[in-house]
């Protein structure tokens, strides 16, 4: 019988969660349990075929998390805001998780979190998305569960959909809409995350109790277009938008997402050495263009 310990990892057909199953898998030292709503979608058939224990689990439903966490050394947990747009479900969601992994006997709770910039910056910025998992991280804290928060920063990921370059009409320029101004933001890819999980896992005496601020990268806007310019073959710009007209786009996050990128200006710290350490193949934006140019197509 196998003694390897079980992490349950939460949404895990996601971007997040497939990158922390598959370094689960990669590594071998732990037991993997997915949860996904549906269990019969392509991604966690694959899973299946791999060995891991697929289960369906409702983040609503607080008898699907005790059943999904039941028998498990640790978990991994994820809530995703965009889905629903409401931060206090987004709390509830974590709180509930929270409750469990504490009556459960949870012995490491890893939160994929982010900062609390209604409280950091004394009200005058609020950002749900953030706001809600940094209510979460205190939660952890207040009730006593053994947890590590890791707050990812924007994913390099993100290039290929939410800040795509678009083309500018009628010229063979693309520009990049990111109102950073000239301060820097900082980046990662999510498919480097899983092993920051893994490493995490591996050394709960370290990293039990802390919040960790990943990046592997941090660079203006006018850097990553140059990037962006010589690894694709484009003319790729800098849209510089102001974050007052990109509050005005009128999309549903658009005001907060403006806050968000305020909160960015104010120049948080992340830890880009400690992120390298948790995962040594982790890759830097150049190195994460060049291995994924494929994917932009012709933009
Ligand atoms: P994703 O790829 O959209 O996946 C979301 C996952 O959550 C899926 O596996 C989904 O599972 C699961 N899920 C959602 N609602 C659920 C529910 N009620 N019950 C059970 N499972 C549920 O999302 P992601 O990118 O991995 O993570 C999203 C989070 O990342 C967001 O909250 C966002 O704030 C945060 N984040 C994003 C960035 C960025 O740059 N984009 C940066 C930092 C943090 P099923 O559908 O299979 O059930």
């Amino acid at each position: 019988m196998s003694m390897k310990k079980l992490i349950t990892v939460f949404g895990a057909t996601g971007a997040q969660g497939k990158s922390v199953v598959q370094a689960l898998l990669s590594d071998g030292s732990f037991k993997v349990r997915a949860v996904t709503r549906d269990p019969t979608k392509a991604v966690a058939q694959k899973m299946v075929s791999q060995g891991v224990e697929v289960v369906k689990g409702d983040f609503d439903k607080e008898g699907d998390i005790k059943a999904a966490m039941q028998g498990a050394y640790g978990c991994f947990f994820v809530t995703n805001f965009i889905e629903h747009q409401q931060k206090a479900l987004e709390v509830k969601q974590g709180q509930t998780a929270a409750n469990v992994a504490k009556a459960l006997g949870i012995k490491h709770f890893i939160y994929s979190s982010l900062q609390n910039v209604n409280r950091e910056t004394g009200g005058k910025l609020q950002v749900p998305h953030f706001d809600g998992k940094g209510e979460v991280e205190e939660y952890l804290r207040d009730i006593g569960v053994p947890s590590t928060c890791l707050r990812l920063p924007a994913y390099f990921e993100n290039f290929l959909s939410f800040f795509k370059p678009h083309n500018v009409p009628n010229k063979n320029v693309y520009t990049v809409a990111i109102p950073m101004g000239d301060v820097p933001l900082d980046g990662m890819a999510v498919e480097d995350f899983g092993p920051v999980v893994v490493s995490v896992l591996k050394h709960p005496n370290e990293y039990i109790g802390k919040d960790i601020t990943l990046s592997t990268d941090l660079l203006t806007v006018d850097e990553y277009c140059a990037i962006l310019s010589e690894c694709l073959g484009k003319n790729i710009q800098n849209a510089k938008m102001s974050v007052e007209d990109y509050e005005k786009l009128g999309f549903p996050m658009a005001e907060e997402l403006a806050n968000m990128f305020r909160y960015y200006m104010m120049r948080p710290k992340r830890d880009i050495p400690l992120t390298m350490k948790l995962n040594p193949k982790a890759k830097n934006f150049k190195q994460w263009v060049t291995d994924n140019k494929d994917k932009f197509g012709d933009l």
